[in-house]
């Protein structure tokens, strides 16, 4: 089971109601594909994380960094996972705009791409995520 976590950036601002499309589009194609995770997005920054089968994980990180919605793709970590994090949920998601400052680790000027050089506090994030400190806010 493979895990890769990534941080994008918005090309334009995303609306609530463009967020759920993508969600919907993503979360049809996550069950239809096997593949699991979260997306987390404050203020035009994205962090995911895609699990599952690696070379389904792989061609949907492919595909998704060419969506022109979003930019400066960064891989953060990819790692071999003994079973899911997400298992129960195609993506989980939650918006955090406006409440950066409950994000440790996100900077407004590098979103979450900084979190390439402290992988601690990623899977800190990440853990936080899973546990359900933000879950009943998730959509
Ligand atoms: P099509 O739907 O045929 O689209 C063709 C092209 O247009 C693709 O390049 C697509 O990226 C782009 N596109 C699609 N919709 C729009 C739009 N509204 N505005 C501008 N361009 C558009 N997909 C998943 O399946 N699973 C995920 O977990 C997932 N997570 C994502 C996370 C982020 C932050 C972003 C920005 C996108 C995510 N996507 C996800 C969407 C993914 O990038 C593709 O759009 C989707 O998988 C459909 O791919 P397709 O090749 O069938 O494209």
């Amino acid at each position: 089971m493979l895990q890769l976590i990534y941080a994008s950036g918005a090309t334009k601002p995303f609306t609530a109601e463009s967020l759920r499309t993508l969600l919907v589009a993503a979360r049809t194609n996550n069950t239809g594909a096997g593949v699991s995770g979260m997306l987390l997005h404050v203020d035009g920054a994205f962090l995911q994380v895609l699990e599952g089968e690696a070379a389904v994980v792989e061609a949907l990180y492919t595909r998704i960094g060419k969506d022109p919605r979003h930019a400066r793709v960064v891989r953060l970590l990819a790692r071999e996972v003994p079973e899911r994090n997400f298992a129960d949920w195609s993506m989980g998601f939650f918006d955090a705009s406006g409440r950066a400052t409950e994000i440790a680790g996100y900077r407004p000027t590098a979103g979450f791409s900084d979190l390439i050089g402290d992988p601690k506090q990623l899977l800190r994030i990440v853990d936080q995520f899973r546990d359900g400190r933000w879950r009943s806010l998730a959509a």
